[in-house]
């Protein structure tokens, strides 16, 4: 752990861009923040001033690969839709939309039932201005009506479709420290060479029941997901529909340090650009499953995304569109096909992972089976 300066650190001496200036002095005013302010304060500086996907951002995500990704998801919803009871209107809603692309690729989609269209009020909960631009323009030629929110508890009520992909892993997550005195949140200070360090809150944290195997241990408690979670299944349960959530994570509860940074498709030290790099954690889904059923709904999977996307044809989809493209488009379907479900470490389909929630009703949810077992478990 790096030692922490007090208030009277020196600042002005380093170069460095306006917000990490702008972060240096409020941490040299009020002291070291928690890992989940720090995490917030750089994501929201970061969403605010860039379109961070493709090539030419940080990262690239499933829908940006191949619009096989957002078709597949407008067809799971079109299904969903129906087992619902075919309600209208019904909201359809995206949990961070980025460039909008999943979503004009699955209302596309939903054109094969134009019942279910001309039911839809499309919601974006998005707060980056600039990815919200983006959106508008994705999405000018849909035909279904539009709305954008900051928060989910700002859509008006009723039935709904929830989508949301790498929405959670970019939500900040606290992380705690196992040390003799009990477990210590960890905190981002500042060293004396005015550099952003590690550190820990000298008070150990007495709600924490998990026991550490060794001393140092990390456990991630992700409370913003646990909180954005447990309002969407709290509407679910109330008002009806289903949420698909989809990132790369696992099925906790397990212990490590899953912070990553990434800034044009390499990673770098999380304390290295602050605000500059996409900072991310691995989502833990028991969580996210767990609000589900505190807040009354249940939920479904997880299941890997390889699994999840060839359940609902992907194989099919990409025949049917390779008949109508040329060689090398052909061949770039593969390929995108191979990377949304390749498994082992290189592809997606194993490291991404598949849950949804839904209103206790709905027994089936397409590509998902009932996540009875691990209900028992939670
Ligand atoms: N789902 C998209 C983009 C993923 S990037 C895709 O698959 O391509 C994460 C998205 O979540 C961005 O649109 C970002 O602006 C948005 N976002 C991040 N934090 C948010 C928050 N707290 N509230 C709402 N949107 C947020």
């Amino acid at each position: 752990m790096g030692c922490i300066a007090g208030p009277h650190a020196a600042i002005s001496t380093l170069r460095v861009n306006g917000f990490e200036a702008r972060l240096s002095e409020l941490i040299a005013l009020e002291g070291p923040i928690t890992v989940e302010r720090y995490m917030s304060l750089c994501l929201q500086h970061y969403y605010a001033t860039r379109d961070p996907l493709g090539a030419r951002g940080d990262f690239t995500t499933a829908p940006e690969i191949s619009q096989i990704f957002g078709e597949l998801l407008g067809l799971w919803a079109a299904e969903m839709w129906m087992i619902m009871g075919r309600p209208s209107p019904c909201h359809l809603l995206e949990l961070g939309p980025g460039r909008g692309t999943l979503m004009a690729d699955a209302l596309r989609a939903a054109k094969v039932l134009p019942e279910f269209r001309s039911a839809l009020h499309v919601h974006l909960i998005e707060t980056s201005p600039v990815l919200r631009e983006s959106q508008r323009t994705a999405l000018a030629e849909s035909g279904v009506p539009l709305s954008w929110h900051n928060r989910i508890e700002d859509v008006p009520s009723g039935p709904a479709i929830v989508f949301a992909n790498e929405f959670f892993d970019a939500l900040p997550v606290r992380q705690y420290v196992s040390t003799e005195r009990g477990w210590c949140e960890r905190l981002v200070g500042l060293r004396a060479d005015g550099h952003l360090a590690f550190g820990l809150n000298a008070e150990p944290e007495k709600t924490l029941s998990q026991s550490p195997q060794r001393l140092g241990e990390i456990l991630e408690i992700p409370t913003a997901s646990i909180a954005v979670a447990g309002t969407l299944a709290h509407r679910l349960a109330s008002d009806g529909g289903a949420a698909l959530l989809i990132d790369y994570g696992y099925w906790g509860p397990a212990f490590g340090d899953t912070l990553q940074a990434v800034h044009r498709h390499k990673f770098v030290d999380p304390l290295q650009e602050p605000g500059e790099a996409d900072l991310t954690t691995h989502v833990d889904f028991h969580w996210l499953a767990k609000a589900g059923i505190d807040s009354k709904a249940h939920f479904h999977g997880p299941v890997t995304q390889a699994a999840f996307l060839e359940g609902l044809g992907i194989e099919t989809r990409a025949r049917s569109l390779k008949q109508r493209a040329s060689p090398s488009q052909a061949h770039d379907i593969d390929l995108a096909v191979q990377r949304l479900t390749e498994r082992g470490e290189k592809g997606m389909g194993e490291l991404f992972k598949v849950l949804a929630l839904s209103h206790p009703d709905l027994e089936a949810v397409p590509g998902l089976p009932m996540g009875r077992f691990q209900n028992a478990e939670l």
